[in-house]
């Protein structure tokens, strides 16, 4: 795409994300436009600083930041349940320790133009950190988990585009992985094993929700 094709195709998406904020700001998150992730990135360091340990909950859009490294130099305690090397009562003991963190960053699946941020999750930890636990959480947002109808639109878009590329990534033993589509499955490597929905900021958590004129993540 050339620049002014990009620019042309960009506009009417910042207007989605500036109204996106908005309608969550309704909702009393704190919300904050990014036009690209680069600005979302500078956005998570600033509000890591007086942060003594960061929470990753696995998502691709943080990744996509490429905050990591920045937060490691600056002496901050990673917690990430990711980590290849980790056995898996190592996994565990991070993944409770997530959800006292001071920091946690996560994606979410989706999200509606109104402003509800609707997850899916196999264990429960990342959307239970989402919820209640850690001092503060930023949820980094692409423009293309933006959806136009309500919560069954919300949920569609997880089903059909985020949760089989989600368990093939994951190597999870379910059909989406296989076929690339969902058989609401039984398996036990289900991913889809708790459905929440934000509809207001919980009151006891400060969530930031970075929404950024980008496509990020799954
Ligand atoms: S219910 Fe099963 S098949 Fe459907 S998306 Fe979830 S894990 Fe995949």
């Amino acid at each position: 795409m050339n620049e002014q094709a990009k620019q042309l195709n960009d506009w009417p998406m910042e207007q989605k994300c500036r109204a996106l904020v908005k309608a969550l700001e309704r909702r009393r998150f704190t919300a904050r436009f990014c036009p690209a992730a680069k600005d979302a990135a500078e956005a998570v360091i600033e509000h890591a600083r007086t942060a003594e340990t960061v929470g990753f909950g696995g998502s691709l859009s943080v990744a996509e930041l490429k905050v990591r490294e920045r937060l490691a130099e600056q002496g901050k305690e990673l917690l990430d349940h990711g980590r290849p090397d980790l056995i898996p009562e190592e996994k565990m003991v991070i993944m409770r320790r997530q959800l006292t963190c001071d920091l946690f960053l996560t994606g979410t699946n989706a999200v509606t133009q109104d402003g509800c941020l609707v997850n899916i999750d196999g264990n429960g930890n990342r959307v239970a950190a989402m919820i209640f636990g850690p001092k503060k959480v930023m949820i980094v947002v692409g423009r293309n988990k933006i959806v136009d109808g309500g919560i069954p639109d919300a949920y569609r878009r997880i089903k059909q585009l985020a949760s089989p590329p989600n368990a093939m990534r994951l190597n999870k033993q379910t059909p989406c992985a296989k076929t690339g589509f969902c058989a609401d499955c039984d398996s036990p490597d289900r991913i889809c094993m708790a459905t929440t929905v934000l509809e207001r900021k919980p009151r006891l958590t400060d969530i930031v929700v970075l929404v950024v004129n980008e496509d990020l993540g799954l």
